[in-house]
């Protein structure tokens, strides 16, 4: 587990200085060795950091602060829109900024070494059909010496009254407690392998929803690790849909009552009787939608394992599977052989493909599954690294061998067992025959299709970055 400890207090004024906006109105002739302009990145924001991944970009233009020759690294995008909005956004920048510099230039008193780092990035959401508009800046404070700090501040917009939204402008602060019972659902969802450590929130922990952003699908909510659990460290991005927090709005996001919740939700899942989750590898392809079609209508749900490089061709498909309540997780950019490549290259394939599937789902996968199942030192080092869990499988139905349905169904009913984990491909009509036959058969003998996430959670098995797990723990479940 990498450990980032936070303990550098960035004290950030929210307010809006009147000196910070004169500042705004004349940055351009802001004199040292900062530069200031607006361009898109040049480079994968990956290289930066990991924390830093801009994955939407629907309200304003990126606007840049680098400092790349001071004692202060700083490499600051956040967006510009000529408003309202575009004085307080830069304050806010522009103060975090500041302190960096102020914190480092006190530390050099006594150490003239001392160099530090800041990173922010931003995500922004423009809705259709309302006058919302969000920005989600995320970053770190790096110093040597001390520790990191998270940097986490969300903006929400009404375009049209020219106004600023809190949380509780948002949210009904009656149905705290429903809101939260909602967030440690997806939680769980989030980081599956922290899903016995987490605790099932109360309105004691209301602070947790001190930033949230009105997204697309849902009230983004952005928290630091080390507030949910104990010991673990960075930020954390987690999507509740609209419509299972309807009831609890305020606002007017365009959406209809009538949409059912999106999810089959965590609570509906019996931890007493058996379960085994379905998985997918290789895809999307073009029999995803229909392995998707038949999950629906059974209302169960899958773990879909895809390979990064065709996720944007299919990215609508990818969307659907996280939105109907299946996981999605990576198996690599290309498909590579991950134990054949340098630590650089197994890094990249593993960062990209992440980086792609937040794009299409908005979630951020903290699990894979190594391509052809094969791990070495290296792979668990990256892992570890990258808090990533790995997850193979109990059952191999050879589907890409035998290319008969009958042959697949067969091979898994003669095996299934409480806990199993099976492996598919979603590339083979025989492998959708299949499963049109296998999901009504398995659920007739009492199993729950449940996704990876949701196994992990109630068989209670510890998962731990850069373990490979092939199995939920057989024996909890079983009365
Ligand atoms: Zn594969």
């Amino acid at each position: 587990m990498k450990v980032m400890k936070k303990a550098i207090l960035i004290s950030v004024a929210t307010s809006v200085a009147v000196l910070l906006l004169i500042m705004f109105v004349s940055y351009s002739g802001f004199s040292s060795a900062t530069t200031y302009y607006a361009h898109e990145p040049t480079e994968p924001i990956s290289s930066f950091s990991p924390l830093l991944r801009q994955t939407t970009m629907q309200y304003g233009s990126t606007y840049t602060i680098e400092n790349l020759n001071g004692p202060l690294f700083a490499y600051i995008v956040f967006p510009t829109a000529n408003n309202f909005a575009d004085a307080p956004i830069f304050a806010w920048v522009y103060d975090v900024y500041q302190t960096a510099i102020d914190n480092i230039m006190f530390l050099r008193t006594t150490d003239s070494s001392i160099m530090g780092e800041l990173n922010i990035q931003f995500d922004s959401y423009l809705l259709e059909n309302s006058p919302f508009a969000s920005v989600v800046l995320k970053g770190a404070l790096n110093v040597d010496t001390a520790e990191t700090a998270n940097i986490i501040r969300t903006f929400n917009l009404n375009l049209e009254s020219e106004t600023f939204l809190e949380t509780w402008d948002i949210f009904d602060r009656s149905q705290a407690e429903y809101i939260l019972q909602n967030l440690s659902q997806r939680l769980v969802i989030a980081r599956p392998e922290l899903s016995t450590r987490l605790p099932t929130l109360n309105v004691s922990n209301v602070s947790l929803l001190e930033n949230v952003a009105i997204g697309n699908n849902g009230i983004h909510v952005i928290l630091e690790l080390s507030e949910v659990v104990a010991g673990y460290f960075g930020t954390l991005e987690v999507i509740i849909p609209y419509a299972d927090i309807y009831s609890a709005l305020l606002i007017d996001v365009g959406i209809s009552s009538e949409q059912q919740p999106v999810i089959a939700g965590v609570a509906e899942i019996d931890p007493s009787r058996p379960m085994v989750a379905l998985t997918f590898d290789d895809g999307p392809s073009m029999y995803t939608p229909q392995i998707l079609d038949i999950l629906e209508r059974y209302e169960v749900n899958a773990t879909f394992f895809v390979i990064g490089n065709l996720v944007e061709r299919r990215i609508d498909v990818v969307r659907r599977a996280s939105e109907s309540g299946s996981d999605v997780f990576g198996h690599s950019w290309d498909h590579s052989d991950l134990t054949r490549l340098s630590t650089a290259a197994m890094r990249q394939q593993l960062l990209d493909t992440a980086n792609i599937i937040e794009r299409a789902t908005g979630v951020y996968p903290y699990s894979f599954r190594p391509t052809y199942g094969r791990v070495n030192n290296d792979v668990l080092n990256i892992a570890q690294e990258l808090d990533f869990s790995m997850f193979n499988w109990s059952i191999d139905t050879e589907d890409w061998k035998s290319r008969n349905a009958d042959a697949i169904y067969q091979h898994v009913i003669d095996r299934v067992t409480n806990s199993d984990i099976i492996l598919f491909h979603d590339l083979y009509s025989s492998t959708v025959e299949a499963i049109e036959m296998l999901v009504p058969e398995l659920l007739a003998r009492g199993y729950q299709l449940v996704t990876i996430s949701e196994l992990m959670h109630y068989s209670g098995v510890e998962v731990e970055p850069g373990r490979v797990i092939r199995h939920g723990n057989r024996y909890v479940n079983l009365n």
